[in-house]
């Protein structure tokens, strides 16, 4: 057994994990322990499909200290005008970048890839390495735990529901390899599915080889609103602004939703259907216009078992034979809905989102956090989780969680200006471009401050109240 000693000891060198480190290496000078049994970091995405980007620009994502991409508006593509989405690719070279440049040279983390966690004995973290060898980590400060989210992605499990003999269901990870096909059958309409279908249409296949298996309808976001930089600000505002009173004269919860659309805040594939799920998905207009070509899409619930003539779903049987089918699994549920759990807790850091759908951004407020406030009652209230969303109520869950959140960060002048220099915070890139044109004017920047701070807090009391009208209709 091999003892070490270190402050932090890190499980998990997926985004979060990566992104905490960043800033607690920056901001400390802290010695970390990262354990992680893939052989390189990035997590989910080095086993995701090869023609996955990210769904928000490369702009904010990442880890802190490292640009990602260049700042580049596509010119090309169904995201023409928008700032560039990585690819998964990108991603992976991005993060052994930070690795071997950023963290290693630094002589402060010591990285074991190809290793397990078996957690703490004798109050010392264990792993064990692909060579065999067991280490004992002595953790002087907190145990992170960067594994809590639990992403999924198809590659990582066969299909949760029985195949007969000869169908052939793919993840959409081997699409590209055997995509010679008659007729598809895309399972699952999450973000998976979205991309899966993209990038079929994207390669010319007409829309009517498609079926698409849509258990439940989504509420999508707009890419167009989550972008970065002074180009977009004025946008940003404007939906931030629509939004707010969106919510300040919603009378229901359907009600809410038909303003946000109308306010661009949320879309959907079809105008007819009122969706039941949201799970932070985001498209374009273009790639909407081009998901509205499939026609054939069946809503008749999950998938049961897919026989050789027909597939069974919940809501009954819809006859497709396996000799022309090839069927592409996107239901592995990539943000599992996992129970909030205190983030600071004793010698334990559990890294969750702080900001709806933002988890690189939140692992590295979390280590800023936790390098800047004392104690844990603090920490937590500074940083109380939101759980990942799945239904439409949860919008509105997340979304007044975070405003409250947001609240207690703007009471804090140095923790405001701390965020207003982050580059993966997108709230920040708006607030530091409004506070940077007002810094030489403190009561004009007290101002923005004391407006945004009264529509998050009125938001976030109405939307308490449409919640509870909709439990007790
Ligand atoms: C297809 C897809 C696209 C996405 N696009 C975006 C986007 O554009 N923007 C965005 O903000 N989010 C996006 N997300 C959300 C995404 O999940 C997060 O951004 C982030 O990548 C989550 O990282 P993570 O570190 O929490 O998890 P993971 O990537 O799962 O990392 C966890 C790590 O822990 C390791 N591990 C687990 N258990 C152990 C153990 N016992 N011992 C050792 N190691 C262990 C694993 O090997 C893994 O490397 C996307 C998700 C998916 C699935």
């Amino acid at each position: 057994m091999h003892t070490i000693e270190a402050e932090y000891l890190v499980v998990g060198a997926g985004a979060m994990g990566m992104a905490f480190i960043d800033t607690l290496i920056t901001e400390t000078d802290a010695r970390v322990v990262l354990v992680d049994r893939y052989h390189q970091p990035g997590g989910h995405w080095t086993t995701a499909y090869p023609f996955v980007r990210l769904h928000q620009p490369s702009a904010f994502y990442g880890v802190n200290s490292v640009k990602l991409g260049s700042d580049t508006v596509d010119q090309i593509g169904w995201n023409e005008g928008l700032y560039e989405l990585a690819t998964a690719g990108e991603v992976c070279a991005y993060y052994d970048h930070v690795m071997r440049r950023q963290f290693l040279p630094t002589g402060r983390v010591s990285y074991f890839p190809m290793s397990e966690y078996r957690g703490l004995h004798d109050g010392k973290g264990r792993f064990t390495t692909l060579a065999g060898a067991d280490y004992a980590v002595d953790v002087a400060r907190r145990v992170v735990d960067a594994t809590y989210m639990r992403v999924m992605v198809p590659s990582m499990r066969p299909p949760p529901y029985p195949l007969a003999a000869g169908v052939e269901c793919i993840a959409p990870n081997d699409l590209p390899r055997l995509a010679a096909r008659e007729r598809y059958v895309i399972v699952g309409a999450g973000k998976t599915g979205i991309d899966t279908c993209l990038w079929l249409l994207g390669q010319g296949i007409a829309p009517d080889r498609l079926t698409w298996i849509m258990p439940r309808d989504s509420w999508l976001l707009d890419r167009a609103t989550l972008q970065p930089g002074s180009l977009f600000a004025d946008r940003i505002k404007a939906v931030f602004a629509a939004q707010v009173r969106a919510i300040t004269d919603a009378e229901s919860v359907d009600d809410l939703f038909c303003r946000l659309e109308d306010a661009g805040a949320l879309l959907r594939i079809d105008p007819a259907i009122r969706p039941t799920m949201y799970r932070c998905a985001t498209v374009t207009g273009a790639e909407l216009e081009q998901l509205r070509r499939i026609a054939d899409v069946v809503r008749m619930g999950h998938v049961l078992r897919i026989d050789a003539d027909k597939m069974v779903l919940d809501g009954g049987a819809v006859a497709i034979d396996h000799r022309a089918a090839l069927y592409v699994d996107c239901t592995a549920d990539g943000a599992e809905k996992r129970p909030a759990t205190p983030i600071f807790d004793a010698g334990r850091i559990t890294l969750q989102s702080v900001r709806g759908c933002q988890q690189v951004f939140s692992a590295a407020l979390v280590a800023h956090v936790e390098a800047t406030y004392p104690d844990d009652t603090v920490k937590n209230q500074l940083c109380v989780p939101l759980p990942h969303p799945d239904t439409d109520l949860d919008w509105l869950r997340i979304t007044q969680a975070y405003y409250r959140n947001q609240l207690h960060w703007l009471d804090d002048p140095d923790l405001t200006a701390w965020l207003s220099a982050t580059r993966l915070d997108i709230f920040g890139h708006l607030m530091g471009s409004l506070l940077a044109s007002a810094s030489a004017k403190p009561r004009v920047r007290d101002r923005i401050v004391s407006m945004a701070k009264s529509a998050l807090s009125a938001s976030a009391t109405k939307l308490d109240q449409l919640m509870l009208d909709s439990v007790a209709v």
